[in-house]
C-alpha cells in the first residue's frame, strides 16, 4: 500500500515524501482508512511504530477536507500526551506533515513559564498538542476552550495513568464536546486502561501492532551478568569498544541517572541526564546536544525518555533492567526504528535476574548472553556484606582489568547466565 492509495490531499502526500516515508507503516496501513471514515479508533501499539503519523495524517486530512471560510481560527484537534518531551515531539510532527497546507499547530506543557504558549494560542490555532496539567491550567484560566474539538486523542493512555494523570483526564473528559472522532492510544491494556478507553470511544475498531513484531526483533539483543559494583567499569568499556557512538542509558533512577553521568566524565566520556528534576531547558538541551552528537551518552530515567524520538540511535543500554517488562520493550525501541537495526545491551546483577525472566517471558525471546566479558559475574563479589569480610576483599575476581580482553566479546547462544544461583535471587522490588 502506499500513501496516494490512502486518498490523502496532495500537500500531506508532498510533505510525507519531504520526510522520507515511501510507504505507510502497518499501523498507519491499518488506522488511516478507519480514522478517514470518521470511525473512533483504539490503538495498541508503542512509539516507534510510527502511531503519530497513523493519527496525525487523517486528522490532518480531514481538517483540510472541513476547512471552509472563517473568521477565526478554533482549536479542532486535541491531542494530550503524558510527557513533555512526547509533546514537542508529537507538535513537531504535526508541523512537518501540515507544511505545505494553512492549518496551524502549537504545543503546551508545564514547566515552563505560559507567556509564550497564551501569545501561541491568541495567534489562533487548529490543532493544541498538550501534556493534562498545563492544558487544565489554561483552561481554568480560560485561555483555551475546548468546546470547538472535533477530533481528540488521548495517547500513551497506560503511561498517563502510571503517571497519575487520571483525575486530570476525567476532568478533561467532561470539558469535551459529546460529538467528536477520539482516538486512544496504549501500549498495553491493563484493566484500569480498558475502563478508561471505555469511557471514551464510541464506536470504534481496535488496531493492535504487537510490540514483539516491530521493534524487539530488529533489534540484537545482549545480556551482560555483571556485580553492581563494575557496572561502570563495564559501561565505560563497552562505550569505548562495541558501543562507541551514540548510546542511550537507562537507569531506573534519577540519582543513579546523575551518578553515572559524573562517573562518564571521569572517564573523559560526555553525557548527560534527562530526568524529571532537570528543568525543561536542560532537558531539551540534553537532547539537543545528543542529537547533534555532541554527547556520546544519553542518561535517562524511563519517564523522561519516553517517547524520545531520536535518527539513526544504534545503541540502547539498559544499566539497570526495568522491574515493569513492557519497559524494556519501550527501552530498546529507541533503536532499530524504521527499518535500521540497533544493537540493546543489559546489565543484570544477580538481584535483577527475576527482572530477566519477566522480559524473556513477555518477548518470548532467550536474550544472548555474552559471557566472555572483562567484567564477568563472581558469585564471590556478590556474596553479603558479612560473608565478603570473612573471606577478605578478593578483588575484581580474576578479571584482570578491562584491558586484559580485547573487547566487549560477542554473544554465545544462552548459557542460562549461571542458574545455579537461582537460591540467592530475590526481587528487589
Ligand atoms: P512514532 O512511533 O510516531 O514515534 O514514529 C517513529 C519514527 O518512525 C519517527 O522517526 C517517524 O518519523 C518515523 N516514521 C513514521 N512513519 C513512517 C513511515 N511511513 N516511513 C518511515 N518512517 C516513518
Amino acid at each position: 500500500m502506499t500513501f496516494k492509495e490512502l486518498g490523502l490531499d496532495e500537500s500531506i502526500l508532498k510533505a510525507l515524501q519531504d520526510q522520507g516515508y515511501e510507504n505507510p507503516t502497518p499501523i498507519q496501513a491499518q488506522s488511516i482508512p478507519i480514522l478517514l471514515k470518521g470511525k473512533d479508533l483504539l490503538g495498541v501499539a508503542q512509539t516507534g511504530t510510527g502511531k503519530t503519523a497513523a493519527f496525525a495524517i487523517p486528522i490532518l486530512q480531514q481538517l483540510l477536507e472541513g476547512e471552509g471560510p472563517r473568521k477565526q481560527r478554533k482549536i479542532r484537534t486535541l491531542v494530550v500526551t503524558p510527557t513533555r518531551e512526547l509533546a514537542i515531539q508529537i507538535d513537531e510532527n504535526f508541523s512537518a506533515y501540515a507544511k505545505y497546507t494553512n492549518i496551524k499547530n502549537t504545543v503546551i506543557y508545564g514547566g515552563v513559564k505560559q507567556t509564550k504558549q497564551v501569545y501561541a494560542l491568541h495567534q489562533g490555532v487548529d490543532v493544541l498538542v498538550a501534556t493534562p496539567g498545563r492544558l487544565l491550567d489554561l483552561i481554568s484560566q480560560k485561555y483555551i476552550s475546548l468546546k470547538d474539538i472535533q477530533y481528540f486523542v488521548l495517547d500513551e493512555a497506560d503511561q498517563m495513568l502510571d503517571m497519575g494523570f487520571i483525575h486530570d483526564i476525567k476532568k478533561l473528559l467532561k470539558l469535551l464536546p459529546k460529538e467528536r472522532q477520539s482516538l486512544f492510544f496504549s501500549a498495553t491494556m491493563p484493566r484500569a486502561i480498558v475502563d478508561l478507553s471505555k469511557q471514551i470511544l464510541g464506536d470504534f475498531e481496535r488496531v493492535t501492532i504487537e510490540p514483539e513484531k516491530t521493534t524487539a526483533e530488529k533489534v540484537e539483543q545482549r545480556i551482560y551478568h555483571v556485580n553492581k559494583k563494575n557496572k561502570t567499569e563495564l559501561l565505560v568499556h563497552l562505550l569505548t569498544t562495541d558501543m562507541n557512538d551514540s548510546t542511550l542509558v537507562f537507569s531506573r533512577t534519577k540519582h543513579g541517572a546523575n551518578k553515572i553521568v559524573k562517573d562518564l566524565e571521569k572517564a573523559g566520556i560526555n553525557s548527560a541526564a534527562i530526568h524529571g528534576n532537570k528543568s525543561q531547558t536542560a532537558r531539551q538541551k540534553a537532547l539537543g546536544d545528543f542529537k547533534d552528537g555532541k554527547l556520546q551518552a544519553l542518561v535517562a530515567t524511563d519517564i523522561a525518555a519516553r517517547g524520545i524520538d531520536i535518527d539513526e540511535l544504534s545503541y540502547v543500554l539498559n544499566y539497570d533492567l526495568p522491574n515493569v517488562a513492557e519497559s524494556y520493550v519501550h527501552r530498546i525501541g529507541r533503536t532499530g526504528r524504521a527499518g535500521s537495526s540497533g544493537l540493546a545491551a543489559s546489565f543484570c546483577m544477580l538481584e535483577e535476574r527475576p527482572f530477566l525472566r519477566d522480559i524473556e517471558k513477555l518477548i518470548q525471546t532467550k536474550i544472548p548472553v555474552v559471557n566472555d566479558h572483562p567484567f564477568e559475574f563472581k558469585m564471590e563479589d556478590a556474596a553479603e556484606p558479612s560473608l565478603k569480610k570473612q573471606g577478605g576483599n578478593r578483588g575484581r575476581g580474576g578479571g584482570g582489568g578491562r584491558n586484559s580482553k580485547p573487547s566487549g566479546g560477542k554473544p554465545k547462544s544462552n548459557s542460562g547466565g549461571g542458574n545455579r544461583n537461582k537460591s540467592r535471587s530475590r526481587n528487589s522490588n
